[in-house]
């Protein structure tokens, strides 16, 4: 059978690259999503921090453990085909589909794919489940929102972007992490505390210790404080802060 849609959520490489692979489908994502392709690392950047010539850095140290393992050669970005704001309606065979974009929230450029008569949401990642999510951008008022339009779907079968797939009480969980960073944050800025000291693991409240990838919130608390009023980080900083904060 051939592919002849596909749907890029947004535009990290670990959920668009190797759409170049499907050259006849239809790639349909947000504006956002085609913008941001075009400016997030690229793959010869990720194999230059992550492949056997990286730096001899703890940070060069992460990025091999994280990345390492993946080969990123040839990889031509292929931002989508057909582009739109708001909501896409399709009809795909028999079969009514909603795109809809929640964005900004995880990235720029977040969709999320509801498919009423089966009662499915391919949420991309506005969700992950069992393991901490990265906020690139927030608002994380913007991505508790695009939970709340998750439930309003009312499906019941939920496929995350990272995890296992799950239903509106997994959202319910996820949304209530949220809720807690939004309140950390605010707590956490107001007193002075750098981000990454915000996002120490040690930080994370017991109903989500057993959650993987703890390091993660350093980002999330990075782009938490920049909603709050802090001046943009560096990656490459941000990411050293995550190195430095992966238990061991
Ligand atoms: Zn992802």
């Amino acid at each position: 059978m051939e592919i002849g849609t596909v749907v890029t959520t947004h535009a990290n490489g670990d959920h668009c690259w190797g759409n170049e692979l499907l050259p006849r489908a239809e790639v349909i994502g947000s504006s956002a999503c085609g913008h941001g392709m075009a400016h997030e690392v690229q793959p010869a950047e990720l194999a230059a921090l992550s492949g056997p010539g990286s730096p001899a850095t703890p940070l060069g140290d992460y990025m091999r453990r994280h990345f390492g393992a993946f080969d990123f050669e040839g990889i031509t970005v292929t931002p989508p085909t057909r582009t739109f704001s708001g909501q896409l309606d399709l009809t795909l065979g028999n079969r009514r589909v909603e795109v809809i974009e929640v964005g900004p929230a995880h990235t720029d450029g977040d969709v999320i794919v509801h498919v009423p008569d089966v009662g499915v949401v391919f949420a991309g990642d506005i969700l992950f489940i069992g393991g901490h999510p990265i906020m690139w951008t927030g608002p994380i008022r913007n991505w508790i929102i695009a939970c709340d339009r998750i439930a309003e779907t009312g499906a019941d079968l939920i496929v995350p972007g990272h995890g296992p797939i799950t239903d509106q009480a997994g959202v319910s969980v996820f949304r209530g992490y949220l809720e807690w960073v939004a309140g950390w944050a605010q707590e956490a800025y107001a007193a002075g505390m750098p981000y990454w000291e915000a996002g120490a693991p040690e930080r994370v409240p017991a109903a989500y210790a057993r959650w993987g990838n703890p390091e993660r919130l350093v980002i999330t608390m990075a782009a938490a404080y920049r909603e709050l009023g802090d001046a943009p980080h560096e990656l490459l900083d941000v990411l050293a802060k995550v190195a430095a904060a992966e238990p061991a």
